[in-house]
């Protein structure tokens, strides 16, 4: 029974992972290793580390995991996930069976892409889906925006905070906005052409145009689509987790979601989706997940139940009863502090109550 089973292995997970170290839980990150941006050169806006590569950035907090003598990290795909009556999860994995008394979901969404060919040659070098993230490369230059739903009006429209020129390509299908979104698109200078995308032309890191199939060649340096995104749902819904209108895992502000136990972070969960914020998302949903296993018996990891040699283990105090003793030590301080806040002792914090600060300690000077 480990204490925790970290599913995904990307910004979040790795995040949550290292807090749950620190907390010094046994953690298995599960990882298939389809992060969302492994096709780019670089993720941008990273405080410190702007520009950063995909793979340097994970290889290296994976490496700074490696340091923590609880943590294990696997290359596995999670096939299902359940919730036990006593409240411990069965995760499988390559036909077997895990267990841990907490769950994090740090699965990450998959991007729907166009149908155009050499598209993955360009993707991630100067083909994107997001203007927050790669928006400020498009500076000064032609851009092409694929997409045919409404939402592309507003897309384009913020394309061109950056972009020299915008045109909508909506790969053969008609356009779905209406005559408002023409009426702005058209003012903007945006053309629509509602012709196929046939080829992406160009080199990786200068694309120079699309070969559209009627309307001959639209130069560009850079494209963005804008189609849809899947939320990986799958494990969330097998383990009976509320859902958002949008598909997203519903969670509170600690990263908890509807059922006990299991928590989510990164793109998989509202709001805004950044290497930056699925690593916060993971800090706050790994620190709340590890304490919510406080005053729990911590798993024991393999090197603390195999102690150098015989005649060390002959003298080891049994790692079971350190723990208990630990346990019982830190059960003895919180009530220590219990009783002396319920006989209007010091407080830490305020709480709210009336008079709260002549009872707080003041720290020296
Ligand atoms: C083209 C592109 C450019 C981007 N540029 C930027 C940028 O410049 N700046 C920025 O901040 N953000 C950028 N992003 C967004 C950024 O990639 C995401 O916000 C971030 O990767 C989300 O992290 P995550 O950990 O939630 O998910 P992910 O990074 O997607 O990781 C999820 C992990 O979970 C694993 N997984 C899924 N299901 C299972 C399962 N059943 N079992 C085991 N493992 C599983 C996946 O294989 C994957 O490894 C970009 C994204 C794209 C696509």
């Amino acid at each position: 029974m480990l204490d925790a089973i970290v599913i995904g292995g990307g910004p979040a997970g790795l995040s949550a992972a290292t807090w749950l170290s620190r907390y010094r839980r046994a953690v298995l990150v599960l990882d298939s290793g389809q992060t969302r941006n492994r096709w780019v050169d670089d993720a941008h806006g990273y405080l410190g580390t702007d520009p950063l590569h995909p793979d340097d950035f994970l290889g290296r907090a994976r490496r700074q995991l490696d340091g923590y003598p609880e943590t294990r990290i696997r290359s596995a795909e999670v096939v299902a996930a359940r919730r036990h009556d006593d409240g411990a999860f069965a995760v499988e994995v390559e036909a077997e069976t895990l267990l841990a008394r907490r769950l994090v979901l740090a699965v990450g969404v998959e991007d729907v892409f166009p149908e155009v060919e050499n598209f993955f040659e360009h993707y991630g070098a100067s083909v994107f889906h997001c203007p927050t993230c790669d928006g400020y490369e498009a500076k000064g230059r032609d851009v092409v925006a694929f997409g045919w739903s409404a939402n592309i009006t507003g897309f384009a429209l913020t394309l061109l905070g950056w972009a020299k020129s915008v045109t909508v390509v909506t790969d053969g299908r008609r356009f779905e906005g209406d005559d408002e979104d023409r009426r702005q698109l058209n003012g903007q200078g945006v053309a629509i052409l509602e012709d196929e995308a046939v080829e992406l032309l160009g080199e990786r890191g200068h694309l120079v145009g699309v070969r559209l199939g009627r309307e001959g060649v639209v130069d560009c340096e850079l494209a963005f689509f804008s189609i849809a995104h899947q939320h990986r749902t799958a494990l969330a819904e097998q383990l009976g987790c509320a859902l958002t209108e949008e598909g997203s895992i519903q969670v509170d502000l600690e990263g908890a979601t509807t059922v006990p136990g299991v928590y989510a972070a990164g793109d998989v969960t509202p709001g805004l989706q950044l290497v930056q914020v699925a690593a916060a998302k993971g800090t706050i949903a790994g620190v709340a997940c590890a304490q919510s296993l406080q005053g729990k018996k911590r798993a024991m990891t393999d090197t603390e139940n195999q102690p150098e040699d015989e005649a060390s283990a002959a003298e080891a105090e049994p790692a079971g009863e350190r723990v208990d003793a630990l346990d019982a030590d830190i059960e003895r301080v919180r009530q220590r502090v219990d009783d002396s806040i319920d006989q209007g002792g010091p407080r830490f914090i305020d709480s709210g109550e009336e008079d709260p600060v002549d009872d707080m300690i003041v720290p020296p000077g």
